[in-house]
């Protein structure tokens, strides 16, 4: 009877530790130097000698040991050659990988935990890889992506949003070899070199945590600000919607908390065809720039440029924030929201008036056409130019009004993509006394948290 409980037991637990492992990998792939930045010669240094072998996939497996603290790894004719500082050779293989005994490697003035690959490109070249457990990995990336000193329970929604990012990005760049790289192109890492005992901590209290949605992994993305809503990842870089990343009326993010969260840049109509042509697309002297479609969220979701032969060039999503090189989406141009007046209930402070703060617009340039018909005229109301519809009526302008200007002005809030979790609303919502599952929830619709 007993024999038979062990035995059952075992089973469970094999069941569950295969189950666990089988599902996401804990070893990332980090790409330090390639391609541009490939090392004819790589150094690598720690205090505590190396162990030297190769990878077997991602597990080290090391043949024998140095006390050198310095090696240099070069490749010719298909061998790599481990030499030490005294440029006397002390090991070569097919293939070579590296581990400090004991601690850290540094390279190129950083220092990582886990193993060390290096890969001969096609110019001879060494692409150089940190194989780094996931955790030691987001301790490495945290205080780059989100300041150490900010709340706890933000900076531990940020470790959780990280490990779900980096595991949707795996093999991002394969052709290298490796997961992800280390600049801001995946996320930023940097080993140990900000340590941080709260981001630290954030990484610890959350460990292997990862967004879910539906039985399978959510990717965490994230960016600075929103400004006043997030957007649905659609409109934002086209494709198919993804049910957890829809835009979100972010009542919780205060803009004023960073200046920079609220910007305003002034473009002239020449500027601003060099930008299109920039951005390949083709147009002749720029009369006309405005806002033609926002998004439910008041997200500005298309721009349309017209120049001076009546020429009209459209972008849209995420365009409409790169083309011009501006922070976010949410903005207007020169004041004018006017193209958001197909939504009479989500601008505008009564259910029945919508809100064109067009500088110059005057009183009875404007009529908007009810579902009825009828019109009604643009006025002023409460120094507030309104156009007065009925009821909650959608109302659409029958005419626009053409800003001839030489140059126009951007104003907007908000910092980045605005796909999925904001960080100054994460770091408002925790200052607020939410937890790290609150602000994921808010940020990611429909999201459970889970062991990896
Ligand atoms: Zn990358």
């Amino acid at each position: 009877m007993k024999r038979i409980f062990c035995s059952f037991f075992a089973f469970i637990v094999i069941c569950l530790s295969s189950s666990a492992s089988a599902a996401y990998t804990d070893i990332i792939r980090v790409g330090l130097a390639y391609g541009s930045t490939a090392k004819a010669v790589a150094t690598i240094k720690s205090q505590s000698g190396f162990k030297l072998g190769s990878m077997n996939g991602l597990t080290f497996n090391s043949t024998t040991t140095t006390n050198e603290t310095t090696l240099n790894i070069t490749y010719a004719n298909g061998i790599y050659n481990v030499t030490n500082s005294s440029g006397e050779s002390i090991y070569t293989g097919e293939n070579v990988a590296t581990e400090a005994i004991s601690g850290t490697t540094n390279f190129d003035g950083y220092n990582y935990y886990g193993a060390f690959g290096f890969n001969a490109e096609s110019s001879g070249k060494l692409t150089v890889i940190n194989y780094a457990n996931i955790e030691n990995y987001i301790k490495g990336v945290l205080p780059y992506e989100m300041s150490a000193s900010w709340p706890i329970e933000a900076l531990k929604a940020q470790a959780v949003c990280a490990r779900s990012f980096v595991l949707g990005n795996l093999n991002k760049h394969k052709s290298y070899g490796f997961d992800v790289c280390n600049t801001t192109n995946c996320q930023v890492y940097h080993g140990t070199e900000r340590a941080d005992v709260n981001s630290d901590s954030a990484v610890d209290q959350t460990k292997g945590q990862i967004l879910m949605y539906d039985g399978k992994l959510a990717v965490g993305y994230f960016f600075s600000s929103s400004g006043g809503a997030t957007e649905s990842n659609e409109n934002v870089w086209g494709g198919t919607p993804i049910p957890y990343l829809r835009g979100v009326v972010d009542i919780y993010e205060d803009a004023s908390a960073s200046s920079k969260n609220v910007w305003s840049v002034t473009l002239t109509a020449e500027q601003i065809a060099d930008k299109l042509k920039s951005a390949g697309y083709s147009i002749g002297q720029v009369a006309d720039v405005k806002v033609t479609k926002r998004t439910e969220m008041d997200n500005v979701n298309q721009v349309t440029v017209t120049d001076t032969t009546g020429k009209s060039v459209v972008i849209e999503n995420d365009d409409v924030r790169t083309v011009f090189g501006l922070n976010s989406i949410r903005y207007t141009i020169n004041g004018d929201n006017s193209s958001n007046n197909n939504n009479s209930s989500s601008n505008g402070s009564t259910a029945n008036a919508v809100y064109v703060n067009g500088s110059g617009v005057t009183d009875g340039s404007f009529y908007a056409i009810g579902a009825d018909g009828s019109k009604a005229y643009i006025g002023s109301v409460n120094g507030k130019t309104v156009l007065t519809g009925s009821g909650t009526q959608k109302i659409s302008l029958a005419t626009t009004k053409t800003i001839s200007s030489d140059s126009y002005v951007f104003s907007g809030t908000g910092w980045g993509h605005s796909v999925g979790m904001s960080q100054y609303g994460a770091r408002s919502m925790a200052n607020m006394g939410f937890t790290y599952t609150d602000i994921l929830q808010f940020y990611f619709t429909g999201v459970t948290i889970s062991q990896m």
